[in-house]
């Protein structure tokens, strides 16, 4: 991405790398469950003096993305719509916020420029690029119209996710621009072959933006390396535990907890359970 932009800018040219970050949040169980969907962005050129002071508000909400109702009481025709129909809606919704930056907006290298007066008083012409979009996996799945549990960047199948591939056996990279191509098409061969590559079809505002979006960073704490690092850390935990015969005091807390939220209540202490759902792991 960044290559492309470099052949397009002119000597005084200020590129301003725009970083998005988005994650879906639970807030209540109490009067039906509510979830929110924020969009914040901030721009790159930022000092990490200025960055760091919340009263700068260096960082801005952009959007509050919809969170589709649950639909317990309705027809099951309906219901098999509905996913479909959700995408379209959230997919409106970005393309309204993403706009300006898409190819359809700006058709040649000469288009995205702003004049933007700068903090030290003068204008300068701008390019906006879309740099980073920091979210977790499941959500880049919802974003990019992919299905759950696949990979975002390659097309490694669902029973080799997460095993070590070396370099000469690595799956071949996810081409956006074939699946742009394909839900342009709209046949039902089109949308046949994205369903056998796990993606969904119809519009996708990411497909549209000039950049190769499975380079973006991905940072992905959350869901990649929870489960890696927790079980380093038991192990290491329950080891120094036992050595110091604290065991049984953390089991006795470890039952004790009562259920809350998605917290089931434990009948069994940590050890002794044999294998660990997502709820449990949670
Ligand atoms: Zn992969």
């Amino acid at each position: 991405m960044l290559i492309e932009v470099k052949a397009t800018l002119r000597l005084g040219d200020t590129l301003v790398p725009l970083i998005f970050m988005s994650d879906r949040t639970h807030l209540s169980n109490f009067a039906g469950d509510k979830n929110e969907w924020p969009v914040y962005m901030r721009i790159g050129n930022l000092s990490a003096k200025i960055c760091q002071m919340p009263s700068t508000h260096t960082v801005v909400m952009v959007a509050l993305l919809p969170i589709p109702i649950k639909n317990r009481n309705i027809p099951q025709v309906w219901l098999d719509e509905q996913p479909q129909t959700n995408r379209e809606v959230l997919n409106e919704e970005l393309w309204q916020l993403l706009q300006p930056l898409t190819c359809k907006q700006n058709p040649n290298a000469k288009s995205g420029y702003y004049n933007v007066l700068c903090a030290d008083g003068n204008f300068r012409r701008c390019k906006l690029v879309l740099a980073v979009w920091i979210a977790d996996c499941p959500e880049y799945s919802d974003l990019h119209h992919l299905e759950r549990h696949v990979c975002f960047w390659c097309k490694c199948p669902k029973n080799e996710l997460g095993d070590y591939a070396p370099s000469e056996k690595l799956h071949p990279w996810r081409d956006h621009n074939i699946y742009r191509k394909l839900s342009d098409a709209k046949t039902k061969a089109a949308d046949a072959e994205l369903s056998s590559r796990r993606v969904h079809p119809g519009f996708n505002v990411f497909r549209h933006i000039p950049c190769i979006v499975s380079d973006r960073p991905k940072p992905d704490l959350l869901h990649t390396m929870q489960i890696g690092m927790l079980d380093h850390l038991q192990k290491w935990i329950f080891h120094f535990m036992k050595t110091h015969k604290r065991l049984d005091k953390y089991n006795a807390i470890w039952l004790s907890v009562p259920a809350y939220h998605d917290l089931t209540p434990k009948n069994k202490s940590f050890l002794e359970v044999s294998q660990w759902n997502g709820k449990k792991m949670k």
